[in-house]
């Protein structure tokens, strides 16, 4: 079955390439996403045999899993924020003035801060997972992707079908537990992540702006 393609990272993470598995330990696995939809999209797989097959909702429900979890995205974040940074610091402005900052005859006491990559990052899980293992998504926010080819792959990440592991545990009533709900979420008009623009049905015309915006972003 396909939708357990996941499932061998988590049980031999060892035979992987260093590329595609980028770090285990025993609690979690970190993988990059085949498909990726952003400039940095990596996978965080937790082992636990009991906790790895449930719906991400379920299993994010217990405070000490959860809590688990949480320690090791932040890890994951701060690797993800040093590539995606590898990437695109060179076009970041602010970069380029704590370089110049630090590179000048008589540098001042306080650097410019230069640009924290890992707010750059969304951290959070579908949900309606396409595939069966629990994964969490660690996305950078630009949605600057080739292989983002349809509405799902845009809605499911930009709209509330996407869920901030922050957010959990969720309440009982929260609206996100709706079936009904997340089907719409994904039917969803297009709407810019950084401007908030409206693109209705338009996946050509978002996809041309996304472009711009990214041009936009990685230069901030
Ligand atoms: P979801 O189930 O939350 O919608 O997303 C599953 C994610 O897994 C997708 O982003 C997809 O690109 C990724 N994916 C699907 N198959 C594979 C695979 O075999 N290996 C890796 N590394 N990622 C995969
Ligand atoms: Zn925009």
């Amino acid at each position: 079955d396909p939708r357990n393609g996941l499932l061998a990272y988590i049980l031999e993470p060892a035979k992987f390439p260093s590329d595609i598995v980028i770090l285990y330990n025993d609690k979690a696995v970190l993988v990059r996403d085949a498909f990726p939809k952003a400039t940095v999209h990596l996978l965080l797989l937790p082992r636990d045999p009991l906790k790895r097959d449930l719906k991400p909702r379920d299993a994010l429900d217990d405070q000490e899993f959860l809590d688990m979890v949480r320690k090791e995205a932040t890890e994951a974040v701060k690797l993800a924020a040093s590539e995606l940074s590898r990437l695109i610091a060179p076009y970041s402005d602010s970069c380029k003035a704590r370089i110049a900052a630090m590179e000048c005859e008589d540098p001042p006491d306080e650097l410019p801060p230069g640009r924290d990559f890992s707010k750059e990052f969304k951290v959070g899980i579908h949900a309606h997972p396409s595939m069966n293992q629990l994964h969490i998504h660690i996305i950078s926010r630009d949605m600057h992707s080739d292989r983002l080819k349809h509405r799902k792959h845009y809605n499911s990440f930009n709209t509330d079908f996407f869920i901030p592991l922050e957010d959990f545990p969720l309440a009982q009533d929260d609206v996100r537990r709706q079936t009904s709900y997340q089907n719409a979420n994904l039917s969803k008009e297009y709407k810019c992540w950084r401007c908030g623009k409206m693109f209705g049905n338009k996946f050509t015309q978002l996809k041309a702006h996304l472009e711009e915006e990214f041009k936009a972003w990685r230069k901030e």
